[in-house]
């Protein structure tokens, strides 16, 4: 199939096509790269809007009984939904979604859902990019939501809250009144904390960790793209289908706030601006890692070995033959200028 018919069937929202762009993005060969890249640039024309929400918490706390539970509710509204995982873990054990079949077995049968396996052996980098390219596919598809799952081990939590308008934080009811040690940057990251498993006899345990997050939240600085009231922690049970309704208007108002006044467009401009930087830096990365610049480089290493020339001398060297036109950005520059004699 040509760049031109995918992306037409990707738009007409075939699920066999949409697989097939993500695993056509997720190659790293480079006749594949160049393909994805079209693909990319003629969806984007299509100007669909999906609501991204990221979705982070550690392994057990209930993230795929959610999705399911969650998922469903949203198909039986009519919506179209999407889940997409980050997981830049090539070890994970237990609840992948990728090793485990029965993970939101109803939901991935469902002709209205979608749900794509995490990639598995990449860095986080790499990750990023995929998940992110995978998610301009889905809106493209005309997907209304996209969930966007992470493992909460540390820095994915970041990448994701960067891919989504609304990022979710779910916690497991505490034994203690500990705040279960969340990091504070993942805290200001959300958006809306849910507090699960709120059932049975942990329902009085989650009711506590609910009241302690909530006052937590209170304690963050005001952001302006909150209305009154967010941050907020709630309470649900993904097992009983209870609280997720709630979830869903308050996401949904969130959205609604944010889009009328401009707060949405602010963050996927800002997120934009983000993306293009970290693209950069991948880029250079990889380039240094091509055949040219790695002979150089192990020139160069060579000298640095045998003192013949400073570490800091042979890295401007490298940077100026690589990028000739980027010289003069280093700031010791200068200094070296006043002192070469030509
Ligand atoms: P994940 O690793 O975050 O994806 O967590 P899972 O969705 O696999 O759930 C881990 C365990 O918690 C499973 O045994 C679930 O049945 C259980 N669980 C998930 N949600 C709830 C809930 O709302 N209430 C209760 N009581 N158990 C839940």
């Amino acid at each position: 199939m040509d760049i031109a018919s995918l992306a037409d069937a990707v738009q007409r929202g075939e699920r066999r096509a949409i697989a097939r762009a993500i695993t056509l993005v997720e190659s790293t060969r480079a006749e594949h790269r160049v393909q994805a890249t079209d693909l990319l640039e003629t969806l984007a024309r299509t100007g669909r809007e999906s609501i991204r929400i990221g979705l982070s918490g550690t392994p057990g706390v209930g993230k795929s009984t959610f999705i399911e539970s969650f998922g469903l509710m949203l198909v039986e509204q009519g919506l179209r939904v999407a889940v997409l995982a980050v997981d830049p873990s090539s070890k994970r054990t237990g609840g992948s979604i990728l090793g485990d079949k029965t993970r939101m077995e109803q939901l991935s049968r469902s002709p209205h859902a979608f749900i794509r396996p995490s990639p598995s052996r990449s860095h986080l980098g790499g990750v990023a990019r995929r998940t992110r390219e995978a998610v301009a596919l889905c809106e493209a598809a005309g997907f209304d939501v996209v969930l966007i799952e992470t493992v909460g081990v540390g820095q994915s939590e970041t990448v994701v809250a960067e891919l989504s308008d609304i990022f979710l934080l779910l916690l497991a009811p505490a034994g203690g009144d500990e705040l279960q040690g969340v990091k504070r940057g993942i805290m200001e990251a959300a958006d809306i904390i849910l507090v699960n498993k709120a059932d049975g006899e942990l329902k009085p345990a989650a009711m506590r960790t609910c009241a302690d997050y909530a006052g937590a939240l209170r304690l963050l600085r005001r952001r302006p793209q909150d209305p009154d009231g967010f941050p907020k922690a709630m309470t649900v049970s993904a097992l009983n289908v209870a609280g997720l309704d709630q979830a869903w208007s308050e996401i949904y108002n969130l959205v609604e706030w944010r889009r009328t006044h401009g707060h949405w467009q602010a963050r996927r401009i800002a997120q934009a601006r983000h993306w293009f930087e970290e693209e950069v830096r991948q880029t250079m990365l990889a380039r240094l890692d091509g055949p040219n610049a790695r002979s150089l480089m192990q020139a160069l290493s060579k000298q640095v070995a045998e003192g013949q020339i400073t570490a800091s001398r042979a890295a401007e060297d490298l940077f100026d033959r690589i990028w000739p036109e980027m010289r003069g950005t280093n700031p010791s520059e200068s200094l070296d200028a006043a002192t070469d004699i030509p």
